[in-house]
């Protein structure tokens, strides 16, 4: 048997046509579905290893889209490749990102059913690049006219604002995503993008006022002190060195300290902190940001009171306290910023230092929502004939954590880890759900896949009352000692009988060496993660001061008093907590979701040290295949039909292949594709006909009716 296999090499594309099996030899195969040990996690892992080898990075698990993060442009984004994905069929040509951004938008033209794209993986997987890759498709292939053109521009230059100020580089990746992106592209009638809506998760702002060794600060910081011109930083009363500012050299001690709050002064700057990196051209990038904030209509005034912001918190960070005999603290830098000797008298210098940083976090943070918020307004749609109407469908991006695992897994970890069950959970719902539905709606025996559905740790985590988050919220508002520890104690006397939950604890009374007395553990879908209790309760607090906020409500800076409206001081409510914000949006989120026709984009990072070449670090990889379900997600493609058609679109394809069914076929539908596979040879086992869809068990059959098509 014969079929199309595509080789994409760095030096431009070829297609080749290979028998299967030597084709398989060297290049693996397209599809994970096509291998003949399919529940091999060495055969998976030796097919992309193959794949990588020749510069295929991508592989499909059915419609799944893996795709390896190559570390090196590859020759295979050009408008010329673009073009060869346009319309084609899925299965007909090699995978490619592209094919998945082609088929997304042809489904929602042709069902006018709204789609979206999740992309998941871990740092530094290719995610943001994947995304990237997908809007610039659309941006080139889909029609235009002068205003589409403008919203194509705005939707692509929202990219590097966002990136400037919610990206930085840490350990895992230089240009690391910190916070979760949802993106919806709207389009009209015609198929033209004509809007765009982001929502976004969870900014790490502890950054703001500390980064581990070798990590940076938000991209933003640096663009300006490298690249603002020299009246605009004397302007902003920033000095052209970022040594200058303790929030860019500032490093935690540990590693796993993610509070930012216990150091004082740092004299030396330690360093190790690296302002410079090689990959990164601030200068570049400032005027790149520059010219993307004017196209998204951004006016002068509101850049400069956005940078005036960026630079109070650099002036914020570099206030010093010292104890005063009294015990309480003064402010000993000569203040740039008076409002900051309002706090301090009766604060200790721990404290006084602590609530600087909550200051510079929040006025980031809420910035950074701000600019999301002016983002959106100017990618809104507006159609001037029908002022009311809504875009015709739309295609979400969702570009968001992975999985995390680290040495230390702290309140920021629990969040990720639970948004990717909840995400699995979705995957579930979507996926493996719907796809027995359907063999039984279609009246085919299925032999059910035995699959763990994880919502029994999604509800560990956001039941009402009993959930981990309530339990947290619940510390947070109780007066008197509540404390990390009473916390953990309470989850122990709550869900401390749980199958995914574990302390230090057993239940006979005797203590779990492995785990610490400030831990507890989840088993998570993907597998266990320790998490340390420190700093669950200031971090879903997130409190700040009310005089502080009362001083920026006062703000003259326009923007600053957007972020902090006065309502906010009178409003009696407490406001919500991290946790329990995070878990709304996630929800809301979920029903965007849900709604909509799903494609997966699953990264892989290759390596740890951002290498190109052949470094394909086994260990590395078999970790993500796990945490990303790829085994899983194989063995259920591979248990029922890979392939469905309903009986029209099968019949109208493949008619030409049989005498009987050319040029039309005049009785039932069904009997018309049972006399066309009949003619072509399909053996009973290789495919079942179902209410309204032929079901097909190997796509190699379709493969071979293809090339019976063009041949
Ligand atoms: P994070 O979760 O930290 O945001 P991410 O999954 O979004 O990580 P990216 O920023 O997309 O990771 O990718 C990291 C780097 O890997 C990119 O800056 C780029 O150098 C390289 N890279 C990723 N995908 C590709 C690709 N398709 N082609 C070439 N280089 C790539
Ligand atoms: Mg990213």
């Amino acid at each position: 048997m014969r079929y199309h296999v595509t080789v994409l090499g760095s030096e431009g594309v070829r297609v080749v046509m290979e028998s299967a099996l030597t084709a398989r030899d060297r290049v693996g195969v397209q599809d994970f579905v096509l291998l003949e040990n399919y529940t091999s996690e060495a055969a998976f892992i030796d097919n992309l290893r193959k794949r990588f080898k020749e510069n295929l990075i991508y592989t499909y698990i059915g419609s799944v889209l893996v795709s390896v993060n190559p570390y090196k442009e590859l020759d295979i984004y050009s408008r010329q490749n673009m073009e060869r994905y346009r319309g084609v069929s899925f299965y007909e040509i090699s995978p490619h990102i592209f094919a998945v951004s082609d088929n997304a938008y042809r489904s929602m033209r042709t069902e006018r059913r709204d789609q979206c794209i999740l992309i998941s993986g871990e740092s530094g997987a290719g995610k943001t690049e994947a995304s990237k890759k997908i809007l610039q498709y659309y941006a080139v292939t889909c029609p235009a006219s002068e205003r589409v053109q403008m919203v194509k521009d705005r939707l692509l230059q929202s990219n590097p604002v966002l990136e400037a100020f919610g990206n930085a580089k840490t350990l895992r990746n230089d240009n690391s995503s910190r916070f979760g992106k949802y993106m919806d592209v709207q389009f009209d009638f015609k198929g033209a993008p004509v809007g765009g809506h982001i929502l976004n998760y969870l900014l790490e702002k502890s950054r703001v006022v500390h980064q581990n060794h070798g990590e940076r600060n938000f991209h933003i910081f640096y663009q300006l002190i490298e690249g603002g011109e020299d009246d605009l930083l004397r302007r902003l009363g920033l000095e052209r060195n970022p040594q200058q500012y303790q929030y860019l050299v500032k490093v935690s001690e540990r590693e796993d300290d993610q509070r930012g709050c216990v150091c004082l002064t740092v004299t030396p700057p330690p360093q190790g902190n690296c302002p410079k990196v090689s990959s990164i051209n601030d200068r570049n990038d400032w005027k790149v940001v520059r010219k993307a904030l004017s196209i998204i209509g951004f006016s002068e005034e509101e850049v400069e009171e956005l940078l005036n912001i960026i630079a109070s918190v650099l002036h914020l960070g570099n206030i010093q306290f010292e104890e005063e005999d009294s015990g309480s603290t003064a402010v000993t830098t000569k203040a740039q910023i008076k409002y900051l000797g309002r706090l301090v008298s009766p604060l200790n210098l721990e404290q006084a230092a602590s609530a600087r940083d909550a200051l510079s976090k929040a006025v980031y943070g809420r910035t950074f929502t701000w600019l999301v918020n002016k983002i959106n307004a100017s990618l809104a749609y507006k159609d001037e004939v029908y002022p009311t109407s809504r875009s015709a469908a739309v295609i979400g991006l969702l570009d968001i954590y992975g999985f995390e695992v680290f040495q230390h897994n702290s309140f920021e970890q629990f969040c990720i880890n639970y948004c990717n069950e909840k995400l699995q959970q979705l995957f579930i719902e979507l996926t493996l759900k719907s796809e027995q539905e359907e063999y039984e709606s279609e009246g085919i025996t299925w032999e059910p896949v035995q699959y763990f559905n994880n919502k029994i740790i999604c509800d560990l985590v956001e039941e009402k009352f009993k959930g981990i988050i309530s339990i947290l919220d619940e510390e947070c508002l109780r007066p008197g000692d509540a404390s990390d520890i009473t916390f953990l104690e309470k989850l122990e006397d709550t869900v401390g009988g749980h199958p995914h939950f574990v302390t230090h604890k057993l239940a006979d009374g005797r203590v779990r060496k492995v785990l610490g007395r400030d831990e507890f553990r989840l088993l998570h879908y993907a597998g266990e993660v320790n998490y340390s209790v420190n700093g669950f309760l200031d971090k879903n607090n997130d409190l700040l001061f009310r005089n502080l906020k009362e001083v920026m409500c006062q703000s003259e800076n326009r923007i600053l008093t957007q972020c902090f409206e006065r309502e906010e001081l009178t409003d009696k409510k407490r406001p919500e907590t991290t946790a329990t914000q995070f878990k709304n949006s996630l929800t809301k989120l979920m029903e965007i979701l849900i709604s909509k026709e799903p494609s997966y984009i699953r990264c892989i990072k290759p390596n740890d040290a951002k290498q190109s070449g052949s470094r394909f670090d086994e260990v590395l990889i078999r970790h993500q295949v796990k945490y990303l379900g790829l085994m899983e997600n194989l063995r259920v493609r591979r248990a029922g039909f890979a392939y469905r058609r309903r009986y029209e679109a099968f019949l109208q394809r493949y008619k030409p292949l049989c005498p009987e069914t050319w040029p039309n076929w005049p009785g039932q539908l069904a009997d018309g594709v049972s006399t066309l596979v009949n003619h072509l040879g399909y053996k009973p086992e290789e495919f079942k006909l179902g209410r309204s869809k032929i079901f097909i068990r190997f796509p190699k059959t379709l493969f071979a009716t293809e090339d019976a098509l063009e041949g």
